[in-house]
């Protein structure tokens, strides 16, 4: 069986750029890089081609939507790399083993492949978005995230404020943790739950052998919502909110949104601007109007993408009008493959990356149909695909 171990795609080295070469390009043209097949473990470091030596680079860490596990395509996660400083959004399962096979930050020293990390953007706090997180918080001092002086900030969602209710007719379900905690902890909250969770190895690991405390080098933040911002607590929609600023350093600048992922709340995309250009990561949503403002003109939006005929044939037929009910409630969540072209024409974006598929198994052709809606390059995504920005270093 093949894993797919590397695809990369030369792109041009800014938007005006990508505009004088647009008349080589029919719309809804399809970008196809070097692709390579490896069946052993080490044949994972990736074909950069065109995205070798760029300054600016966005890689895809793993491109699976949900949280089933599959063969080819390892949890959502995606790394904006800017010289050696990398930066992930979000941490869906096997995140770091993608970061060192895709040669990014310091990957190649020894013992310290993460040496590299200088931030992460979790865009929400579902299991397929931070399936490594934790072994992040207790690995993460044993791979190279062990200087106090060089912290790592971590930036995600806050504690929603309250649950929202059991969709359909299903009973009351029981709530997690308990009385006198939040039922929904946010990105801070859930870190400290994480520690004393594993308290064990890490106790013994500080104890014996000197391990760093994660609580001294991994600095969370919860993201603050623009003031005024009220909380959906049912099928309310997304509430407008313009573009607010997240993190900045003097490689990026990271301005965030809500996205419509109801009921997740709150749910953020990302936008990461550079000097070389700008990608911009919808996060799971339905079509958002937010995002589209966020993502305005952006060089690439990588944007979520589910088969709605996948998810209808979940359901066995006839449907009946609570099973067409639980089908819409789940689409209203995320945006379908019909759908997704349309927002990067809005966007004007560059070109359109699918990531986040559900399911991670269909047939690359079933997905190519999206450039069927789209005036712009669509790319479906795919593990270890590296896409560069800027002058060669
Ligand atoms: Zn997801």
């Amino acid at each position: 069986m093949c894993d797919v171990v590397g695809r990369a795609v030369e792109m041009s080295t800014s938007r005006r750029n990508l505009f004088k070469s647009a008349g080589a390009l029919a719309a809804g043209a399809v970008f196809y890089g070097g692709l390579t097949a490896g069946s052993t473990a080490g044949a994972h470091l990736p074909h950069q081609e065109g995205a070798e030596g760029r300054r600016t680079r966005l890689v895809l860490l793993g491109t699976a939507g949900g949280p089933t596990v599959y063969a080819d395509r390892y949890g959502v996660s995606s790394a904006v790399v800017v010289e050696d400083a990398v930066y992930l959004v979000d941490l869906g399962h096997g995140s770091q083993t993608r970061f060192v096979q895709a040669g990014i930050g310091s990957a190649s020293l020894s013992n310290r492949p993460m040496e590299g990390l200088a931030g992460v953007f979790l865009t929400h706090l579902h299991s397929d978005h931070i399936a490594e997180y934790a072994a992040l918080q207790l690995t993460g001092m044993w791979n190279g995230l062990d200087d106090p002086a060089r912290p790592v900030h971590i930036h995600g969602p806050g504690d929603r404020g309250g649950l929202p209710p059991v969709f359909g007719a299903r009973p009351e379900a029981p709530v997690l943790p308990g009385p006198g905690e939040s039922p929904t902890p946010g990105t801070v909250e859930m870190t400290e739950h994480l520690h004393r969770a594993f308290a064990t190895d890490l106790n013994d690991r500080i104890r014996s052998s000197g391990a760093t405390d994660p609580a001294g080098i991994l600095i969370t933040h919860d993201i603050a919502l623009p003031a005024g911002t009220p909380i959906p607590h049912d099928t309310n929609p997304m509430p407008p909110v313009a573009p607010f600023p997240v993190f900045e350093d003097d490689r990026v600048r990271v301005t965030a949104t809500l996205v419509n992922h109801a009921p997740v709340f709150p749910s953020f995309g990302f936008r990461f601007d550079t000097e070389d250009g700008s990608i911009t990561f919808s996060g799971d949503t339905a079509p958002s109007d937010n995002l589209v403002e966020l993502a305005r003109d952006t060089d690439y939006l990588v944007h979520e993408v589910i088969d709605e005929a996948w998810v209808e044939s979940r359901f066995p037929e006839p449907h009946t009008p609570a099973i067409e009910a639980l089908i819409d409630h789940l689409l209203g969540s995320h945006t379908t493959i019909e759908d997704v072209g349309p927002v990067a024409d809005r966007v004007n974006a560059g070109t359109l990356v699918l990531n986040h598929l559900v399911p991670g198994d269909n047939p690359e052709s079933r997905w190519l149909e999206a450039h069927q809606t789209s005036s712009r390059p669509v790319v479906v995504g795919r593990d270890l695909m590296q896409f560069g920005m800027g002058p060669r270093r």
